[in-house]
C-alpha cells in the first residue's frame, strides 16, 4: 500500500494529527492528495477518502441540481447514491404510464430548460432522459450503490464523516471526510407500509405503489387500493384499464381537483392567482370551479378537508389530488370506494362500516417518508419525527457547520431549483472569502 495513504489515513482519525487538517492547514494535504488522485474530485487513502469538494448525499433530481449549480461555479462535488443509477425513485420506483404531475415549467432543474419539443406533463421517460442529459452537460458522475449508513460532525477534525456501505456488501464500508454535507435523499426515501390488523396475513397479493408497474398483471382481479393521494388515484385508473376491478379506501378526507381548470393547469393557475388575491380566497376560487367540473364529490365518499387545498398543503403538506381522469371512474362505479379499514381476515377485508368484500390483491397507495433521522446524527436541522427540515421553506436549506438540505420543503422540483441555488452560492461565498476559487 501506498506509504503515504496508510499514514495519512491513520492521521485523519488521530487527533494529535488533528492540525495537520484542520481548516487552516489543509492546505498541504490538499495539495498532496491532488497529485496522487486519479479522479478529480477525490482522493483516497486506506482508511477514509478525504473529499475536498461537497459531499452530497442522493443522486435524484435534487442532488443532480445541488452538484450542478456548484459547477458552474467551479467547485467539484462528490455524489453517494444507494441505487445503481441517477433519479432512481422515478426509473425504479414508479409505475410505467407515470407522468410530471406538475406542468413542466415548474419541474426544470436550474441552468437548463427543458426541450422545447417536450409536452405539457413529460413522461417519466421524458423526464429521466431530460436529467440524464442534465447529468451529463454538467459532468456529473456520482459514486453509486453506496448507501450513506451514518453521518457526523467530527468536532476535533472540523469535518463531517460519511459512511457508506457498498450495496450487496454490508461488511464493506467507506468512510468520507468533508467539510460540507448536502442532504438530497428526498422525502420519498421509504416507504410508508401500513399498520392493518391482518395484512402480513392476507392471502392474495401485496404491492406497494414503489413495485407496482402496470395493471396489466390484476386483470380480471379484484383489487383493493389503500390510500387516495396522486399515487393510489392514478393506480386504481391504471387498473381500470387494465380491466381489473378497482376499489379505493378513502380513509380521511381529499381534495380532488381536476389537473385543468379554465384552459390552463390548475397548479399554473394557483400560481398565478396566489400573486394577486391571498391563500383562502384562492382555495375559495379553485374550490368552486372544481365543484362546477366535478360536482358533489361528498357524495361518492370523497369527502373534502375543511380548509382548502393550498392552505392544508401548506399546513400539513398534504398534497390536493389532480385528476388524470379516476374521478369520471369512480362517478361511472367502474371504481369503487370504501372507507377505512378494520381488519383482515385471509383474503376478507373488513371496513369500519362493518362492510366485508373478498379481493385477490392489495396495492398499498400509502406513501414514503424521509430517512434522514436513520443515518444522520445531527438533529438541529432536521426534525426527528418527519425527517424534514425544521424550519418552513424557504428557511430550512441551511444548518449549522457546512450542513445542507435540498429538496425536503414539501414543493416538490420547484422547492429543489430554489434550495440548490442557495446552497451553490453560500458554499462559493465561503470559498471565495478564503481565496480558494
Ligand atoms: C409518483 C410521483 C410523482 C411525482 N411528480 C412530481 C411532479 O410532477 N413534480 C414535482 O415537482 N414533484 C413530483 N414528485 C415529487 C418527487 O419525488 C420530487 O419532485 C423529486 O423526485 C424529488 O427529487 P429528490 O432528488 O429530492 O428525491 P428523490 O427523487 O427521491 O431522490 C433521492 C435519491 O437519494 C437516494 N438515497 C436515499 N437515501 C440514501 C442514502 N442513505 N444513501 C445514498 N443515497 C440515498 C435515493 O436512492 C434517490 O436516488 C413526484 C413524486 C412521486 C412519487
Amino acid at each position: 500500500m501506498d506509504h503515504w495513504s496508510e499514514s495519512e489515513g491513520k492521521r485523519v482519525h488521530d487527533p494529535i494529527f488533528q492540525p495537520r487538517i484542520s481548516h487552516n492547514c489543509r492546505q498541504p494535504v490538499e495539495e498532496f492528495c491532488r497529485e496522487r488522485s486519479t479522479d478529480a474530485a477525490v482522493t483516497r487513502s486506506e482508511l477514509c477518502t478525504w473529499v475536498p469538494g461537497p459531499i452530497i448525499v442522493g443522486a435524484g433530481p435534487s442532488g443532480l441540481a445541488v452538484a450542478a449549480c456548484l459547477k458552474e461555479k467551479g467547485v467539484d462535488s462528490l455524489i453517494l447514491e444507494r441505487s445503481n443509477c441517477i433519479a432512481s425513485l422515478w426509473q425504479l420506483k414508479t409505475y410505467d404510464r407515470l407522468s410530471l404531475h406538475l406542468p413542466r415549467q415548474f419541474c426544470e432543474l436550474p441552468l437548463m430548460p427543458f426541450p422545447a419539443d417536450y409536452p405539457i406533463y413529460p413522461s417519466k421517460e421524458k423526464f429521466v432522459a431530460y436529467l440524464e442529459k442534465y447529468a451529463a452537460r454538467f459532468g456529473i458522475c456520482p459514486r453509486y450503490n453506496h448507501a450513506v449508513v451514518r453521518a457526523e460532525y467530527d468536532e476535533k477534525l472540523l469535518l463531517w464523516r460519511v459512511r457508506s456501505q457498498l450495496t450487496g456488501r454490508m461488511e464493506e464500508e467507506v468512510e468520507y471526510l468533508s467539510r460540507w454535507l448536502v442532504v438530497a435523499t428526498g422525502e420519498n426515501a421509504e416507504v410508508v407500509q401500513p399498520e392493518i390488523d391482518g395484512l402480513k396475513e392476507f392471502k392474495g397479493t401485496v404491492v406497494h405503489t414503489s413495485a407496482y408497474k402496470t395493471g396489466s398483471a390484476f386483470a380480471g382481479k379484484r383489487v383493493l387500493v389503500v390510500g387516495c393521494g396522486n399515487s393510489g388515484m392514478e393506480v386504481c385508473l391504471d387498473l381500470c384499464d387494465h380491466n381489473a376491478q378497482p376499489h379505493i379506501v378513502v380513509r380521511d378526507t381529499v381534495h380532488i381537483l381536476p389537473r385543468e381548470m379554465l384552459g390552463q393547469s390548475t397548479f399554473g393557475l394557483s400560481m398565478w392567482l396566489l400573486k394577486w388575491f391571498p391563500v383562502h380566497v384562492v382555495d375559495r376560487i379553485l374550490l368552486l370551479v372544481a365543484r362546477t367540473m366535478l360536482g358533489d364529490t361528498a357524495r361518492l365518499g370523497l369527502k373534502r378537508p375543511t380548509v382548502g387545498p393550498l392552505e392544508l398543503k401548506s399546513l400539513s403538506g398534504k398534497t390536493p389530488v389532480l385528476d388524470v381522469g379516476t374521478f369520471a371512474k369512480i362517478r361511472s362505479g367502474d371504481i369503487k370506494v370504501l372507507p377505512g379499514i378494520k381488519k383482515i381476515s385471509g383474503r376478507q377485508v373488513e371496513f369500519l362500516d362493518t362492510r366485508s368484500e373478498d379481493f385477490d390483491a392489495i396495492v398499498l397507495a400509502t406513501g414514503y417518508k424521509s430517512n434522514v433521522p436513520f443515518w444522520l446524527k445531527d438533529r438541529e436541522l432536521f426534525s426527528d419525527k418527519d425527517g424534514l427540515p425544521r424550519k418552513a421553506f424557504p428557511n430550512g436549506w441551511k444548518g449549522e457547520r457546512g450542513l445542507y438540505s435540498v429538496g425536503l420543503t414539501r414543493r416538490g422540483l420547484m422547492g429543489t431549483s430554489v434550495d440548490a441555488r442557495r446552497i451553490a452560492h453560500d458554499i462559493e461565498q465561503q470559498l471565495s472569502a478564503e481565496g480558494k476559487l
